[in-house]
Formats: structure tokens, C-alpha cells, sequence
């Protein structure tokens, strides 16, 4: 079988593992905070706090920013469930914006006209959540100038996007944005098994961002409270001052993360290797593609289509019984039955529903060769035939 994603490790990555298990802390070592630093040098971010998903690290975004019960949070529908499970972990309310059907980004001009009704009723978000879906950034500046005059904070979901590019600067250099999440689950750009990390410019919200992912706890004396220390306490003091979690991620995943992040730049050259190849050579099949102008800034996490003139699922079953495993991307969040459940029904964001009607998710990994990829387009073009 195919897949339509894949992790790749090479001994170079098993013998930074091993190394951990011989010689170092399993975890709390050295391995994360290199990780972070590796992190901050390649995306030109100022702070990274590892984490140990980018679940956590919504989560973590969200906290830090104070969001909370009476608040609301705007997302995508076209994402992974994660986008939108982190503002309801703060008690806040979420609501969606309408993508739009050529990027599947969320839509700059529904987004304009939301925020204006929105204004109307007093029901404006503090956060968006923003989704650079497949690895496609999102129109950072457009949407940033839509935020600036209401305060609204802007938090970029780039689970997809580690090694994108958006005006000449990384994904994760929080140009536009308060904060950037990373995953590191075995599909996306690099992996550490599970893990995540959570980018930012500001010192304050980094600080807040570490608490939060490490049970609220602090042996930092500039942020202890010392009105509660008395002259009993020695060394081993410290004080929680939040409820935070343990979403830290171990030594062992971080030494992973290090080994893998050396390699990609050739992880990026090869998945726009692909993707110039597939957007050639479906180039002339009932098939919407992905835009070219879009092969150097994608990080090329999916490569999606949709079909035109046949019913998906009978071309997904047909490229499954063919051996090549392609996949969904995404249910609309607002279709799960928990978001119904909120209120939430079909028809409300209708680009991101007819989207999902039609998508299909080609393979595309790391180690895909162009034998394979050629098997992949012969047998959807006879499909299409
Ligand atoms: C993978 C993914 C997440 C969650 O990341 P995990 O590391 O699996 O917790 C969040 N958002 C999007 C868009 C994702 O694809």
C-alpha cells in the first residue's frame, strides 16, 4: 500500500535516540531546550517552547493569551477537530469562517464581512485560530490588517506548514501573528513521534506559554510571588502560580526533532518535487489542482485535489483497491456530531462543504519515488478515462 503520508527516519536519527537512551536525562535534559533553539534559528522565531503535541500547543496558545469562559474564538471548518477543541478547552465559544474554494484557506472577504456583523452585535472574537491548510499560508497581511483595528489575536494552527514560506519569511516567524504552532506527528514536515511546538515574538507571552505547558510551576524569582515566601524556604523552592499541564515533550522525542529538522531543506525540495510533478502531469485531467504559484511558499504537507467529473468515493475506492491508500482532508469540523451538538448544522459554511464533497488526498512523503508517483498518475488517469 501507498500511503497518502509518511514519516522518514534514517540511522542518523535512530543514533540520536539511542545516544539519548545511552548517555542522557530521558527527559528535562539539554535535548529540548537545543531543540528550541534549533527551532527559533530555522523558522526566525525569538521563543519556542516544545510541547508534547500541537493539541497542546493550541491549547498552550490559548491560555497564554487568556482566553477563557465569555470569549469567542474564530477558526476554519476545513482543518483537523484540534483547531477547534482548543478554544472549548478555555471555556470559550467558537464559531467558523468560510474558506475560500481557490486557496481553502479561510476566506479574507468572508472574514471582512463576519467581522462587521460581528462588530454590529458585540460579538467579536479574541483570537482567530488561523489554518494554512495543506501548507498553503494563509493571507497573513490581509487578515492581520482586518484584526489590527478591533485587537483581535492572531494564532496561526501551521501543523501543516513547517518549511513554508509567507513574503520571504519562514512560517513561524510570527510576522503577522502572536503565535505559531508546530506539529510533529509522524505525517507532517518533521517528526517526533508526537509533539509540538509553540512559537512566539514576545517575551511575556513566551514566559506565559512555558508555565502553561509545565503545570504552572516556576523556579524563575522574577515571576514568584514573594508575598507568599517566608524565610524557611531554601533552594528547592517554587510555586505554582496558574493551573497549568504537563504537555512537555521528552529528551528523547527532542533529540529526534534535532536529527530531523537538519534535513529539511532536502525534505522540502523533495515534496515540491512531487507536488511540480503531479501538478504536470494531471495537469490535462477533470481535476482541480493545487496553484503552481504556490510550489516554492508550500510546505507540501497534502497534496489535494478535487474531482470534477466522477463520484470521489468511487475514485477513492478505486485507487485503494489499486493499492494506493489516498485519504479526506477534512470533514468540515461543524459536520461532527460534538459540533452539531453545539448548534452547528449543514449549509453553514457551504465553500468548505462542497470542498469536502470532492477532495482527495494524494500521496506525498518524503521517499515517494517517481516510480511510484507515475503508478499513482496512470492509474487515476485510467480511473478518469
Ligand atoms: C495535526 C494537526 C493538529 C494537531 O497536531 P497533533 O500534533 O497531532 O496534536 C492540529 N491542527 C492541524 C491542522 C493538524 O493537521
Amino acid at each position: 500500500m501507498i500511503n497518502y503520508g509518511k514519516h522518514n527516519i534514517n540511522d542518523d536519527d535512530v543514533s540520536a535516540v539511542v545516544d539519548v537512551l545511552q548517555h542522557h536525562f530521558l527527559t528535562q535534559g539539554s535535548k529540548v531546550p537545543e531543540f528550541e533553539k534549533a527551532l527559533c534559528d530555522y523558522t526566525q522565531a525569538s521563543y519556542c517552547t516544545a510541547v508534547n503535541s500541537g493539541t497542546s500547543g493550541l491549547h498552550v496558545a490559548c491560555m497564554a493569551l487568556e482566553i477563557g469562559v465569555g470569549d469567542i474564538v474564530w477558526t476554519s471548518p476545513n482543518s483537523f477537530a484540534a483547531s477547534a477543541n482548543c478554544a472549548l478547552y478555555c471555556g470559550a465559544s467558537i464559531d467558523f469562517v468560510d474558506i475560500d474554494p481557490h486557496t481553502r484557506n479561510m476566506s479574507v472577504d468572508a472574514l471582512k464581512d463576519k467581522l462587521l456583523k460581528a462588530q454590529q452585535q458585540g460579538q467579536l472574537p479574541k483570537a482567530l485560530v488561523l489554518v494554512h491548510f495543506s501548507g498553503e499560508p494563509c493571507d497573513m497581511q490581509a487578515i492581520s490588517q482586518l484584526c489590527k483595528p478591533y485587537n483581535i489575536a492572531i494564532i496561526e494552527d501551521a501543523a501543516h506548514a513547517l518549511g513554508a514560506y509567507y513574503h520571504n519569511k519562514p512560517i513561524g516567524a510570527c510576522q503577522y501573528s502572536d503565535i505559531t504552532v508546530l506539529s510533529f506527528h509522524p505525517v507532517k514536515s518533521i517528526t517526533t513521534a508526537e509533539g509540538g511546538a509553540v512559537l512566539c515574538n514576545n517575551a511575556q507571552l513566551a514566559q506565559k506559554c512555558v508555565l502553561f505547558a509545565k503545570h504552572g510551576i516556576t523556579r524563575s524569582d522574577e515571576l514568584m510571588q514573594h508575598e507568599y515566601a517566608d524565610e524557611t524556604q531554601g533552594p528547592w523552592y517554587y510555586q505554582q502560580l496558574v493551573l497549568g499541564y504537563n504537555y512537555r515533550l521528552s529528551d528523547l522525542q527532542a533529540a529526534l526533532g534535532i536529527s530531523q529538522l537538519k534535513r529539511i531543506d532536502e525534505f522540502m525540495h523533495q515534496r515540491r518535487h512531487i507536488a511540480k510533478r503531479y501538478l504536470e502531469k494531471l495537469n490535462d485531467l477533470p481535476l482541480a489542482l493545487p496553484s503552481l504559484q504556490m510550489l516554492e511558499a508550500s510546505s507540501w504537507h497534502l497534496f489535494m485535489v478535487e474531482v470534477k467529473t466522477h463520484e470521489r468515493k468511487h475514485v477513492y475506492e478505486k485507487l485503494h483497491a489499486q493499492g494506493i491508500a489516498v485519504n479526506v482532508h477534512y470533514i468540515p469540523i461543524h459536520l461532527h456530531p460534538f459540533y452539531q451538538q453545539l448548534g452547528f448544522k449543514k449549509g453553514d459554511f457551504p465553500a468548505a462543504e462542497k470542498f469536502y464533497d470532492n477532495a482527495l488526498t494524494l500521496p506525498i512523503y518524503v521517499g515517494l519515488d517517481d516510480t511510484q508517483q507515475d503508478y499513482i498518475i496512470n492509474t487515476l488517469k485510467s480511473i478518469l478515462a
